[in-house]
């Protein structure tokens, strides 16, 4: 079956001038509409403002243009120009949009694959990810080697990398799925530093108390009520929480 037009063909097609509804061609026609206009539009010899001084420039680049007037970088995307530093706020936002979406897809295979696991195998298969930031991070340099337990990681999937200010052509922040005998001692396991922040994301994760220093007090009420809650579904995790704890 012939693939239907992607979302920015569609709207490449829109900013082109397509009058007919693009919603009903397939990839390859979209495609050929987009030819068609870009050819009527160089003879046309239609002429766009420059994002940077607004004056006038034609015909459209591919890509990228030195403006005339200016000298600056022109940035074309999907039919639309943006000087450098809007392009890379969009394709910031886009990155960042991509990474969390895959991140929770990934957590949510691997929490499947691990339950399935367990049911037939009586083991768990993975206990979670150890976060390892990347050399162009240094803001989250403090959560290297920090435990984010699977089931954590499936309520909260921003507690996993990307984080707040990981840069999209630098980032190379990473987490690594670990099994039970995979987890070194003393691992400690990343948290939102209070409830209230929880939704503002990763920024938030702190580093627990080192063991050397005090050792803060598990939270036995917490996973009580939890496990009474999801009728005994916590209580793996509960102990699982309090082995990591017990061994740091
Ligand atoms: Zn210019
Ligand atoms: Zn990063």
């Amino acid at each position: 079956m012939a693939q239907p037009a992607t979302t920015k063909q569609k709207q490449y097609l829109k900013r082109l001038g397509y009058a007919a509804d693009p919603n009903s061609l397939t990839k390859e026609r979209a495609s050929q509409q987009i030819d068609i206009l870009l050819t009527q539009e160089r003879e046309s010899g239609r002429q766009f403002p420059c994002p940077y001084c607004k004056g006038k420039f034609g015909p459209r680049p591919k890509r990228r243009k030195k403006c005339p007037h200016c000298g600056n970088s022109i940035v074309h995307l999907v039919g639309k120009f943006y000087t450098e530093q809007q392009a890379g706020e969009l394709y910031q936002k886009e990155w960042w949009r991509d990474s969390r979406s895959d991140v929770a897809e990934q957590v949510r295979d691997d929490y499947k694959e691990n339950k399935s696991f367990e049911r037939e195998f009586r083991e768990t298969l993975t206990v979670g990810y150890i976060i390892k930031p990347g050399p162009h991070c240094p803001h989250v340099h403090h959560l290297r080697g920090l435990i984010v337990p699977l089931e954590d990681a499936k309520a909260s999937p921003e507690l996993l990398p990307p984080y707040d200010g990981c840069n999209h052509d630098t980032c190379e922040c990473e987490y690594n799925e670990v099994g039970p005998g995979e987890v070194p001692r003393g691992t400690r396991v990343a948290q939102f530093s209070s409830p209230s922040r929880r939704s503002s994301s990763t920024a938030a994760v702190t580093r627990t108390t080192n063991r050397r220093q005090h050792k803060s007090a598990f939270p036995h009420v917490l996973h009580l009520v939890l496990t009474i809650l999801t009728c005994g579904m916590w209580l793996p995790i509960w102990l699982i929480h309090y082995l990591i704890w017990a061994s740091s």
